[in-house]
């Protein structure tokens, strides 16, 4: 006997076996114990999920002669004839390649026939939606008055393609993508069962492959085995599918999160020259970015989510340092990339502008974070204006403590970062700290030196000086740049905050700035 693909081996024979699918096999279950069966299902659901397995299973229960429970024998002479295909009560019919109205019609004339061995005589049509409306129309005047010992069981991927009149004469069943969890726990059972050793991270990039599809997903082992042999590590099944290791994965959203441009643009250009599939990428992040999403609104209830164990614990670092406002807006730019890849030329540098745009999204506070600043800085004015103390109009206390920091030690900032990068000392003259987040701190230009922004802006300048605030700050830290609306020329650079004008004071205050440069805006007035 030939070689058995893994997908049709271990094809479940019983709705036991049936993986992810429990309200579905359940229902099912309890319709046959208590024999209210209606005349026509339809099965729905993505790619691989079990829907022709779910609908034979049924079939065979329905007409096995020695059915136990609500599950089929597998072994009466029913059962055996509808596996092998050779049943003359169970009539499978693919919708996509029986388009015509002659299929129907013979259909038609055969269901007045009684089935030959079984109770029941049983239509199987799948990828119902592919019919024609000639078909569908003769199909309906069956449906309409069934013969008593008629099932129809319909299956389908695309259910709003399927007419209203035949979803309307049939119970309907929703099959659900089966979760990570479920595909790794299958594909370790038949590894286990076919001597197959593969690691944990390579069971996951499997599932990840798979998209939901349990059937995608074994015939990939398949593919696997049939390239590697019997000892699979995560490394094949990423250079067979074209994936990018977990590790390249969480390496990319730290860079976006830390806005560290140059980190994106090194890790684009490896994944570039390994040749592995952008637009995969992209959806590989999205995923990423909505698992950061549910792990920070999650609280302690991870069990609840498809996600693995071992990412837990990156992820949950991860969103510790974002906001949902934040990774929302991440999202969207994502799924605009995706969209915007399918037709992209360069799908290199698509990504790297949307990366590189997500990473500012990760960065640059968001309206509604702003919004609440400035409620708090309208609350806020009267007493700090008289202190004359710009700290005040903060909101966060630590990041104004670090910018606070940053301002008085920035003549010697730049002196060290020239000693690095001579030119630095240059372009960084007229600049002061604007403001200082967790993750991020952006520096002012005076306007007549805007030039130098392009200077500053270049890969290995911004690193240094990157690193150099990181290493004064003691956490790692983006670096962003911004002209300032009014010139540095009368404040003073080793006390920036001596001597300002009420305006110069809101100028340099990181809520104010921020809001000014999200809206575009200029004070005109202080009203206090
Ligand atoms: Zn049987």
């Amino acid at each position: 006997m030939g070689y058995e693909v893994l997908a049709r081996k271990w094809r479940p024979q019983v709705f036991a076996d049936v993986v992810g699918q429990n309200h579905v096999t359940q229902t099912l279950h309890n319709a046959i114990q208590s024999g209210r069966l209606a005349h026509a299902y339809l099965f729905v659901g993505p790619r691989g999920t079990g829907k022709t397995t779910t609908a034979r299973i049924l079939a065979k229960a329905l007409n096995c002669q020695n059915r136990q429970g609500s599950e089929p024998c597998g072994s009466c002479a029913s059962c055996k004839e509808i596996v092998n295909g050779s049943s003359l009560d169970v009539i499978e019919i693919d919708g996509a390649s029986n388009r015509g109205i002659d299929n129907v019609q013979e259909l038609r004339d055969n269901v007045r026939y009684a089935p030959v061995r079984g109770p029941y005589k049983i239509y199987i049509i799948d990828e119902v939606h592919m019919l024609s409306r000639d078909a569908f129309n003769a199909l309906l005047k069956t449906l309409e008055e069934p013969p008593p010992h008629v099932k129809f069981f319909f299956a389908t991927t695309e259910p709003q393609k399927v007419l209203s009149t035949i979803l309307s004469r049939c119970q309907r069943f929703d099959l659900r993508r089966i979760s990570v969890a479920d595909i790794t726990a299958q594909l370790q059972k038949i590894a286990k069962a076919e001597g197959i050793t593969i690691s944990a991270d390579a069971l996951l990039a499997i599932a990840r492959g798979a998209e939901g599809g349990l059937r995608d997903a074994e015939s990939a082992l398949d593919q696997l085995v049939s390239f590697r042999g019997k000892t699979i590590e995560e490394a094949d099944v990423l250079s067979v599918f074209g994936l990018i290791s977990r590790t390249q994965l969480e390496g990319l959203t730290d860079a976006i999160l830390d806005g560290n441009i140059p980190a994106i643009i090194e890790a684009v250009a490896k994944i570039d020259q390994s040749g592995k599939d952008m637009q995969r990428v992209v959806l590989e992040l999205l995923d990423q970015f909505r698992n950061l999403l549910i792990v920070m609104h999650a609280g302690k209830n991870f069990a609840a989510f498809d996600l693995p164990e071992t990412q837990i614990d990156t992820l949950k670092k991860q969103a510790a340092r974002s906001s949902d406002g934040r990774l929302l807006r991440i999202i969207e730019l994502l799924i605009d990339a995706d969209s915007r890849m399918r037709y992209a030329l360069s799908k290199r540098t698509m990504l790297e502008t949307a990366l590189i745009r997500a990473s500012r999204a990760a960065t640059v506070a968001t309206i509604d974070e702003l919004m609440k600043q400035v409620v708090a800085l309208k609350a806020a004015p009267a007493v700090s204006m008289a202190q004359e103390s710009p700290a005040e109009y903060d909101v966060k206390k630590k990041p104004t403590d670090d910018l606070e920091r940053l301002k008085s030690a920035w003549a010697e900032l730049i002196e060290h970062m020239s000693k690095g990068a001579p030119q630095a000392k240059h372009y960084l003259t007229d600049t002061i700290p604007l403001s200082a987040s967790d993750t991020h701190v952006t520096i002012g230009i005076d306007p007549e030196f805007s030039g130098e922004l392009s200077n500053l802006e270049n890969p290995r300048t911004l690193l240094f000086i990157q690193k150099t605030l990181s290493s004064f700050l003691k956490r790692p830290v983006s670096v962003g740049f911004s002209i300032l609306a009014g010139s540095l020329k009368c404040l003073p650079t080793d006390t920036p905050v001596q001597g300002l004008t009420d305006k110069q004071k809101y100028y340099t205050n990181p809520a104010v700035r921020s809001v000014m440069e999200t809206f575009s805006g200029e004070i005109f007035d202080i009203r206090k």
